[in-house]
């Protein structure tokens, strides 16, 4: 069975792609919405053979929301706008020019930190295909808005920008369901065949927020991109080891930066790594490490010597 109902007309589809573990939600309300609809092959696939399951062509799709500008979560806009060209995109102003150009998320995303650290060209052309058909943003949400789907169903927005800036929780009030996309980082993302990605969060303190939003919504179901579907003790926990890795990491990459002195992001990195050796090299860490030495330098106790050295102040 390819869906699972989590309340009368919220659904949720199994829809992993590569190694990576991916869930696709749909809301059956007059406008019939789908939550990020993953990558083109997700689309076409699961969400296609879910949307069949409860009696839905493609076609029927009214709305997609993307939770935030990540290829995995807006890569398959383009397969339902090819079944619908009418159906509205809708996301948060700051990741909308992601949406609508890969070339730009590459370059906001993927490419932000040359010369210091580059992906493969190999990587960056698999995203380029994973991102799929580029589609404006027809629907700009805000923090605090209530998107009505009609038949009940009414989502309020929440603007989390930690993951990235423009992510964003959707809480659905009356069927006590929360949509979290990436925002419940945990200790990252297990892959089946690779490394797994680092605790992804580019605005530490924000992130922290997010958290705090997350256990105090009062929902008893927690919808993730990457981590299933959870009830609320095991949302709970999902949270609690989420403040805690922050925590943990905020002391390891403290001890490592006020040891060295002086450090590059290369050497963070590579500090971090050794530290915690199954996580991959790849954005999600560089991300994260740039947010800390970010927030480190609005506190006063780093510096930036550009391009891309950090003196450690104390
Ligand atoms: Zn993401």
């Amino acid at each position: 069975m390819t869906v699972e109902t989590l309340a009368p007309g919220v659904h949720a589809i199994d829809a992993p792609f590569e190694d990576v573990p991916l869930q696709i939600y749909v809301i059956e309300g007059e406008r019939l919405t789908v939550i990020d609809p993953g990558v083109p092959q997700t689309a076409e696939g699961p969400l296609a053979q879910g949307l069949a399951e409860l009696g839905h062509r493609p076609a029927d799709v009214d709305l997609v929301v993307n939770t935030h500008g990540h290829h995995d979560h807006r890569g398959g806009n383009g397969v339902v706008a090819a079944h619908n060209p009418g159906v509205v995109i809708a996301a948060h102003p700051a990741d909308a020019t992601w949406i609508s150009s890969t070339e730009q998320y590459l370059a906001e995303e993927y490419l932000r930190f040359r010369p210091a650290w580059e992906p493969p060209t190999a990587a960056l052309d698999r995203i380029r295909l994973l991102c799929g058909a580029d589609l404006p943003v027809t629907l700009e949400l805000s923090h605090g808005d209530e998107l009505d789907l009609g038949d009940g169903h009414v989502l309020s927005v929440e603007h989390i920008p930690g993951h990235t800036d423009g992510s964003i929780a959707l809480l659905h009030r009356a069927a006590k369901v929360l949509f979290t996309g990436d925002a419940v980082q945990a200790r990252g993302t297990p892959l089946q065949c690779r490394a797994d990605f680092f605790p992804h969060y580019r605005h530490v303190a924000e992130y922290r927020r997010s958290l705090d939003f997350f256990a105090g919504c009062g929902a008893e179901i927690v919808g993730t991109a990457h981590t299933g579907v959870c009830a609320a003790h095991r949302a709970a926990q999902l949270i609690a080891e989420s403040r805690r890795f922050a925590d943990e990491y905020t002391a390891v990459f403290t001890a490592a930066f006020a040891e060295a002195g002086s450090a590059t992001l290369a050497d963070l990195a590579r500090a971090t790594r050794d530290h915690y050796p199954r996580y991959d090299d790849g954005i999600p860490l560089f991300n994260t490490i740039s947010g800390y030495l970010a927030e480190l330098c609005a506190a006063g106790v780093a510096r930036h010597d550009p391009p891309d050295r950090f003196v450690w102040l104390g």
